[in-house]
């Protein structure tokens, strides 16, 4: 059995059939009060219950420790005011991001069949289902490879930091100077690649 192998009942929702009508965002509450809480999303048992759901505690499990490192780090390299406030400017920024996600991307409109099932699958299922506990957060298909980029971010400005050099004897690789702002993070993503394979062709 193919491991994203959708169910039925998901498919038959996401096109607005039983158990789902369709009408996400607009529907009247009382014309749910007969659907089930939840439904089955993937046939693979695996999948549906690691990786397709999640416990609303679950996310500071996976992402506690990293939050804790990137506090850690940020006192010891800028003290614990500067931590401090990067912290709640990074709450600010994916607040900010959330909300343009629901404004523009979550509730697009969708017509075809296609664009119905991606649209569902996104964000609709939590419209249908609102009552289920185990899809009130983003489970691990969504959110890991959402955290992953915005965990290589940093990551990647860090590795700038670290001078390339070949064995040879050759001048070493251009160095940015340290970044003060989150701003940096970006435009050093789009010119560390280059900077590296120049170094390593010197
Ligand atoms: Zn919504």
């Amino acid at each position: 059995m193919p491991l994203l192998r959708y169910t039925k009942e998901c498919l038959d929702a996401a096109q607005g059939k039983w158990p789902a009508s369709g009408d996400w965002a607009g529907e009247d509450a009382e014309k749910r009060k007969d659907r089930p809480k939840t439904i089955r999303v993937f046939e693979n048992d695996f999948i549906e219950k690691v990786f397709a759901r999640s416990h609303p505690i679950l996310p500071i499990v996976w992402f506690g420790p990293f939050i804790a490192y990137g506090l850690y780090d940020g006192v010891r390299i800028g003290g614990a005011l500067q931590a401090a406030g990067l912290f709640v400017v990074g709450l600010l920024v994916w607040t900010f991001l959330e909300y343009l996600l629901h404004r523009f991307l979550f509730h697009m409109t969708a017509r075809t069949p296609e664009e119905r099932f991606r649209s569902f699958m996104v964000h609709g299922y939590h419209h249908e289902f609102p009552n289920d506990k185990l899809r009130l957060v983003a489970p691990p298909l969504m959110s890991w490879p959402i955290a992953a980029v915005m965990f290589a971010m940093p990551l990647l400005s860090v590795a700038d930091q670290v001078s390339v050099r070949s064995p040879r004897s050759h001048p070493p690789a251009v160095r940015s100077p340290p970044h003060a702002s989150v701003g940096a993070v970006g435009s050093e993503i789009v010119t560390i690649v280059p900077r590296i394979q120049l170094a390593a062709h010197t």
